[in-house]
């Protein structure tokens, strides 16, 4: 987010051609809805609370077909207007599971949102923004609303990012209430409830808040056919919030981390105080011909044979688009490594060369895609073999990491990414084979140096659903033992102490990570404290062993002593 002054006005001035208060810039060529398709709330009733299907089937389709008519009143290309007589349920069947896949050749439907009415907005023609549509199913309070499919696929997923304006209304007599249903969620796994509301932002007094209420997520029994035999039906994310006339509100899955935010942070950077600390390049161009920033941050004030000496630490982030977490996780990294004045960050360029690529998923990011690529791709099952058609930002990543293999080793690799379905930070790892638990060394110390992090989510394998992702080619293919992937919860971190407490991440905890990952790489690379801790860990595990095997021995018949014993040993390292 853009906290400075100075800043968003700057922002306005290059970017904004609006009045707005917000940095989500206006871009063309975008879907998005306007006004809403108007249904009568007595009919809802039964699909409001049931997840079985068949009633809700014929409950809805009876109720709705007594209506004379439904005057859609929204512009898309797959939906005629004025469509009559059509059932709610079967419209929102056919809606949910169009197959037909939404392509770059679309993006040309383009319409200002409609804002001289007394009517609520909806708008997501902006950049990350995805609303599909929105359906009134009570006048003036409670909405329907459909995620839009990824640009290049027919897949839903959960990346929301709206705005909505209530302009002054009479009609409203009591309470000003709105509440919002998204119905298709395409799984039960969200992490919203009511220790983490839905996000929201306030133009008003410009910020973000967790103020909704009356959130729940319940399978809607509309059945999503596009899953096959993985989840039967659709969910619905439930959330009510007070509003205030004329004010503009913004709601999102997460904190929306855009493109322009992006380039404004780098130029932030672009100052003669760090003329000697970092370096701006491009690794190419997207296929909507974006420029993929990549920056190097390293003491180029040193003589130029210390500097061929220094290893690289390489890191990437948003290969998925959604995932706006690891954007601010990064954003710590970088804040960190550039501090004029922290002996830790002066050690860590003196010793390493960091090249960092900071979004590579661009053109999904400005398009709000949550899993893939304008061309439907999902750029981290690519790395294997990358091409010029699909994948040519990872395709020009390798070379880059080919080219910077030429010239020194590539000691560490991080790729930044945000979970949908689990709480905390986490670590995905390489096992390496010879030296036991080496990759988990620097597990074990951004456990001790953040308190969101959970090592009993990390994993030290590569599954086999994982083999073509950056961790696993930067490992395999080239031979770089300590490659990770860094998982930061989309949603929530729990409780050390009690893991059913959940809290809401917010920024501040995401730069925190990026920050606590840079000291637990300044304490990895310390080689005193790596042996230390390579032989702490190796002792500790020998130790569990053997109290695991004289368990075993001990108490062979009881089958609950040993999975009790098994459990304990797991949970120290998964
Ligand atoms: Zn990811």
């Amino acid at each position: 987010m853009i906290n400075n002054h100075n800043d968003l006005n700057n922002y306005k001035k290059l970017v904004l051609n609006t009045s707005e208060e917000i940095p989500y810039s206006r871009i063309k060529n975008t879907m998005f809805c306007t006004e809403a398709i108007k249904i009568n709330k007595n009919n809802m009733n039964k699909y409001q609370q049931n997840d079985s299907m068949n009633i809700l089937n014929n409950n809805l389709t009876n109720n709705i077909n007594n209506q004379k008519s439904l005057k859609v009143v929204y512009h898309d290309k797959y939906f005629k207007e004025n469509i009559n007589k059509i059932t709610y349920y079967e419209e929102l069947v056919s809606i949910l599971n169009n197959e037909q896949l939404i392509t770059l050749n679309d993006l040309n439907y383009i319409k200002e949102p409609f804002i001289n009415s007394n009517k609520i907005i909806f708008d997501s023609n902006f950049e990350s923004g995805n609303l599909h549509m929105s359906i009134e199913l009570e006048e003036l309070s409670e909405y329907d609303l459909i995620i839009r499919p990824e640009f290049g696929t027919n897949k839903v997923y959960q990346w929301f990012f709206f705005s909505v304006y209530v302009p002054k209304n009479e009609n409203y007599i009591n309470n000003k209430i709105l509440k919002f249903n998204i119905i298709n969620i395409p799984k039960d796994k969200s992490q919203f409830n009511s220790q983490c509301p839905v996000l929201m932002y306030n133009t008003t007094l410009n910020k973000w808040s967790r103020n909704t209420f009356n959130v729940f997520i319940y399978n809607n029994g509309i059945k999503n056919e596009k899953l096959k035999n993985e989840y039967l039906a659709y969910f619905t994310l439930t959330f009510s919030f007070n509003f205030e006339f004329n004010t503009k509100y913004y709601f999102a899955y997460s904190y929306p981390y855009t493109y322009t935010q992006l380039k404004l942070y780098l130029n932030t950077l672009n100052k003669d105080m760090y003329k000697n600390i970092i370096k701006f390049g491009k690794v190419g161009l997207t296929i909507n011909k974006n420029i993929i920033p990549y920056i190097v941050i390293t003491n180029f004030n040193s003589n130029i044979n210390e500097i061929k000496k220094r290893k690289c630490v390489f890191l990437t982030s948003r290969i998925h688009p959604g995932e706006t977490s690891s954007s601010y996780v990064i954003q710590g990294v970088i804040n960190f490594l550039i501090n004029i004045k922290n002996k830790i960050s002066i050690f860590l360029r003196n010793k390493y060369i960091f090249k960092i690529i900071p979004m590579i998923n661009i053109d999904g990011v400005i398009y709000g895609n949550y899993r893939t690529n304008i061309k439907g791709r999902d750029l981290n099952r690519m790395w294997v073999e990358p091409n010029e058609i699909h994948s040519s930002c990872v395709l020009n990543i390798k070379k880059l990491i080919q080219f910077t293999l030429l010239h020194r080793e590539i000691e560490f690799y991080c790729d930044f990414h945000g979970h949908s379905n689990k709480s905390n930070c986490f670590l995905y790892g390489c096992e390496k084979k010879g030296v036991q638990n080496m990759e988990k060394i620097f597990m074990k110390i951004l456990q001790k140096n953040n308190n969101t992090f959970d090592i009993n989510s990390c994993v030290n394998k590569i599954n086999q659903s994982k083999i073509k992702t950056g961790r696993a080619i930067l490992k395999n293919e080239f031979k770089i033992d300590l490659s990770y992937c860094l998982e930061s919860s989309m949603i929530s971190y729990t409780n050390p102490i009690n893991s059913k407490k959940y809290f809401p991440f917010n920024i501040e905890k995401y730069k925190k990570i990026g920050f606590d990952f840079c000291l637990s790489l300044n304490e990895l690379f310390d080689s005193n404290n790596f042996n230390r801790l390579l032989n702490e860990l190796n002792t500790f595990n020998n130790f569990l062993n053997i109290t695991h095997q004289i368990n075993v021995n001990n108490e062979n018949n009881n089958n609950n002593n040993n999975q009790n014993n098994n459990k304990s040993n797991n949970n120290i390292f998964i």
